[in-house]
């Protein structure tokens, strides 16, 4: 059976409680037979700051990118909030996408029945929601130059930034949404503001070139990102896979995410080229932040993770057997009415983040009978 070699960076606060719970579901697909990982572990972020006086060591890049997989936590924490950006926690976030050409974030905003009620929309408006949103994650107005802040003649200062695309930066994330939309519903709608942006005029004319040139199969459309952002809270099950580029991503996919119920259950993965060898560089995380508020209490919701985890499996190690398996391990869990804090409705004793991933288990070793 092939070894899959995975970094696992806890990070801050919460993180080493649900990477912790995350890696004993690992456990069990080892010792069930499905699967062979080989973990190690590093730093990042402020415990990496306190360790080495950076968020992220050469070392630890290296380690990244020697890995089949990155399987990521979370970072930072009031601790840290004073430092200089330079070496601020998410600086080694970001610097870690970036070194390993982490262009594309998947996002899937789902709905899973047993938590339909905790949307903040009407039930109905999102049972059975399954959107993909495909954000593109280094290039755009993030990291465009030139960027900065300058001081005018008058005293007053002005900051300003660069939105940019090249035609390689948008096929290499259409191409991702296309192929994803292959193996689902078959639809992908591009979101830009191609009315008042050149860059998204650009970004508009090639998606539709190469959709035409090489995905006659998949159904294209256009909206302009104001719509959908009007869109996914009016009529969110009209989507299939989202792509947009890295400013709207940020937040159409904070938006999507709060359809769902819960932050402590949303999983994603960020990909980037595969490569000569055939190997894809790839970072599973939570959309979580580090939670501070609830960090070393043991009652932080691991699922997110978890569900990363699933994602890690089908995407990075084509075991989707496996990830539809854990999948349907937490659906079944939450149907049960076991829950953490974040998601227990009233009359619902919360369990913590160690009897979670026991349940998570526990489901798992009877679904596998
Ligand atoms: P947060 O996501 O950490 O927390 C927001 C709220 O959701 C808190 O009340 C928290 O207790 C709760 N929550 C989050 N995850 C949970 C889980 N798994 N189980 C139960 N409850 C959960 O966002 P924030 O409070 O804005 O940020 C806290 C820190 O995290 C900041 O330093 C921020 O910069 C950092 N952050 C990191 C990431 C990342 O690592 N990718 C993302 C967002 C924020």
């Amino acid at each position: 059976m092939i070894v899959r070699n995975v970094l696992a960076l806890a990070g801050d606060g919460i993180g080493p409680e649900v990477l912790l719970a995350t890696r004993r579901v690992m456990d069990w697909f080892q010792s069930t037979g499905r699967a062979k990982f080989n973990v190690s572990e590093g730093l990042i972020g402020g415990a990496s700051y306190d360790a080495h006086q950076t968020p992220l060591t050469d070392e630890t890049v290296a380690r990244a990118k020697a890995a089949d997989a990155v399987l990521f936590a979370c970072i930072g924490g009031p601790k840290w909030d004073q430092l200089p950006y330079d070496v601020r926690p998410e600086k080694g976030l970001l610097r870690l996408r970036k070194e390993m050409g982490l262009f594309a974030n998947l996002r899937p905003a789902i709905v899973m029945d047993a938590l339909a009620s905790a949307s903040s929309l009407k039930t109905d408006l999102v049972r059975g929601l399954d959107i993909m949103i495909v954000r593109e994650l280094i290039g755009g107005i993030y990291f465009g130059e030139p960027r900065g802040v300058e001081q005018l003649a008058d005293g007053t200062r002005r900051g300003y930034n660069t939105q940019a695309y090249s035609t390689a930066e948008i096929l290499r994330i259409a191409h991702v949404a296309f192929e994803l939309a292959r193996k689902r519903g078959k639809r992908v709608c591009s979101v830009d503001k191609a009315n008042v942006m050149e860059s998204g005029l650009v970004w508009r004319e090639e998606i539709t070139k190469l959709r035409n040139s090489t995905y006659p199969d998949v159904e294209l459309s256009h909206m302009y990102v104001d719509n959908c952002a009007m869109q996914l809270v009016r009529t969110p099950k009209q989507f299939d896979v989202i792509v947009t580029d890295n400013l709207f991503g940020d937040i159409l996919s904070d938006l999507a995410s709060m359809l769902t119920g819960s932050l402590g259950m949303l999983p994603s993965a960020s990909l980037g080229a595969i490569g000569a060898d055939g190997r894809q560089p790839a970072l599973y995380e939570p959309v979580h932040g580090s939670a501070p508020d609830i960090a070393g209490k043991g009652i932080a919701n691991p699922l997110a993770m978890v569900l990363s985890l699933a994602m890690m499996l089908r995407y990075s190690f084509s075991l989707g057997k496996d990830a539809d398996l854990l999948e349907r391990a937490v659906q079944n869990v939450l149907s049960a009415g076991v829950r953490t804090g974040d998601i227990a409705e009233p009359g619902q004793i919360p369990i913590g983040t160690t009897a979670m991933a026991d349940a998570v288990i526990a489901e798992l070793t009877r679904l596998a009978k």
